[in-house]
């Protein structure tokens, strides 16, 4: 069976890619590997990110990888804090510090000026090609406070419309349903699966 590397350690993460390609690749992710070239994500896209992390790996390796960025673009905010989501109040990389960032930064800003979206950004690279990229995208608003158990990052305070709860009061299984990551993940689905008939 053809393998592929998923450029994280993010155990989450490496089920889902499990999962979607149970029967067609083994999956091998960072955590399998004895060591691997350590990579700064400076870019300034979800995009420039995913490359990065996808092409210095495949090379190294000389086999297919897939990496993925991720993260939360408000629209009050210029689009913050984007590429900065998971350090946005510090290196520390503290999910209740970026998410009392973000409220403090909304203080005032009225509810139909609150719009934001989850991204996600997956890049497929195999040695042998062009590296081919795949978004996801799940709309919602900031809430003025946060509710909810589930999840990570700033779910807790990101509402959801459609359901009328923040993605922190779904269960994982509906999450999963409607994620940005869901959505990119189906996307590079349908790309192997057109790629292998
Ligand atoms: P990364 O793609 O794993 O580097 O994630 C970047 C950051 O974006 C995370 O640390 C979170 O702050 C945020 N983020 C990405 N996806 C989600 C999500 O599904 N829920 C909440 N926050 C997310």
């Amino acid at each position: 069976m053809n393998e592929v590397i998923i450029a994280t350690t993010n155990k989450g993460k490496i089920e889902d890619f499990k999962k979607l390609f149970q029967g067609t690749y083994e999956v091998k992710s960072l955590l399998d590997l004895p060591s691997f070239p350590e990579i700064i994500e400076d870019g300034q896209t979800f995009q420039e990110n995913a490359r990065k992390k996808a092409e210095v790996l495949a090379k190294a390796m000389g086999q297919p990888v897939i990496a993925d960025d991720s993260g939360l673009v408000i629209d009050a905010l210029d689009g913050r804090p984007g590429v900065f989501s998971a350090r946005y109040a510090g290196e520390d990389k503290n999910d209740q510090a970026n998410i009392e960032k973000v409220l403090e930064d909304l203080r005032g800003v009225s509810e139909r000026d609150r719009t934001a979206r989850f991204v996600c950004t997956i890049a497929f690279a195999d040695p042998e090609k062009e590296t081919s990229f795949f978004e996801g995208t799940c709309e919602g608003l900031i809430a003025h406070e946060q509710a909810g158990e589930h999840g990570f990052g700033y779910d807790p305070i990101f509402y959801v419309a459609d359901k009328n709860k923040t993605m922190a009061q779904l269960s994982l299984e509906e999450k999963n349903k409607m994620s940005h990551r869901a959505k990119a993940i189906q996307k590079l689905n349908e790309y192997l699966l057109g790629a292998s008939s």
